[in-house]
């Protein structure tokens, strides 16, 4: 049985490693196959896929997606795309540029409450002048002494409904599934339990999802609870789609589960690397 860690995140989005790093770890750790998956951005693929044939592990070259749908920001996933699609490298230049506009009003909505210098704070902890995201507010406001934790901070400001948080439109569902599948790779919903939406609109998104050529969901996850996962297996099996497991990891100190440390897949599914 090889072991598949098909979600993390490096110093190109908002990642404490480098891909080599990352790369290193998996390998340390028995990861026998990694995607790496930064938010919005491939620039980090070309290192890691050395690396990976360096340290004989296999390297998936991934991306995660932030997609508007409905009231709510959904991730996805793009596993085994081509880094040097044209449709979907333009798609995801739309997205950060995006992101830059996005930080900017952040640090607005954030001064207006009492703290000034966030945007810049921010940008200081930026570790690709490619991509800014939430992330990099956190550690400014922990830094500044505003909050204890990342957590803390994203409680009191960043959450959807606090102070610093700005609406913000990402790319649609069929954009983000089509940049996917223009670079031959397979779109599976991220962390589907995260979401705050009903069963009936959970069920109209798989559905959407599922009509508009996405091949999996993530099913195991740390942010699923253990009830999530059962939850979310069921829904890959009564459908048909693929599920994925993935650590979503940030980097040393940052979350619960490091690389290659997700529990199996519950029984009867089919794995997004069945046909690999
Ligand atoms: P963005 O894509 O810029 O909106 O930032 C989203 C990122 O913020 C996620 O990928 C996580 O890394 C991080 N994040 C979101 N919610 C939380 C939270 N409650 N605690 C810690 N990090 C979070
Ligand atoms: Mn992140
Ligand atoms: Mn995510
Ligand atoms: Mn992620």
């Amino acid at each position: 049985m090889l072991r598949y860690d098909l979600h993390c995140h490096s110093t190109h989005s908002d990642g404490l490693l480098t891909p080599r790093a990352l790369v290193c770890r998996s390998a340390e750790r028995g990861v026998d196959v990694l995607a790496l998956t930064d938010h919005d951005e491939l620039s980090g693929i070309a290192e890691a896929k050395q690396a990976a044939g360096e340290a004989r592990i296999r390297l998936v070259p991934g991306v995660e997606l932030s997609v508007s749908w409905r009231h709510v920001t959904l991730h996805v996933l793009g596993l085994h795309v081509d880094p040097d699609c044209p449709a979907l490298c333009s798609g995801l230049e739309t997205i950060r540029a995006g992101r830059s506009a996005r930080a900017r009003r952040m640090g607005d909505a954030l001064a207006a409450v009492g703290i000034p210098g966030a945007y810049e704070g921010a940008l200081r902890q930026v570790t690709s002048e490619r991509l800014i995201s939430r992330t990099h507010f956190a550690r400014f406001l922990v830094e500044a002494g505003h909050a204890r934790s990342t957590k803390d901070v994203f409680q009191r400001y960043l959450a959807s409904g606090k102070p610093g948080h700005v609406e913000h439109t990402w790319a649609s569902l069929p954009q983000a599934i089509g940049w996917i599948d223009a670079a031959g790779g397979q779109a599976v919903l991220a962390h589907p339990g995260r979401y705050p939406l009903s069963p009936t609109e959970m069920q109209d998104l798989l559905t959407e999802f599922q009509a508009g050529g996405g091949a999996g969901i993530e099913v195991q996850s740390p942010s699923h609870s253990a009830t999530q996962v059962l939850e979310f297996a069921r829904h890959a099996r009564r459908l048909g789609l693929a599920a994925s497991s993935g650590s979503d990891y940030h980097g040393p100190g940052e979350g619960s589960v490091d690389l290659g440390d997700m529990p199996p897949l519950p029984a009867g599914l089919v794995p997004i690397w069945q046909d690999w």
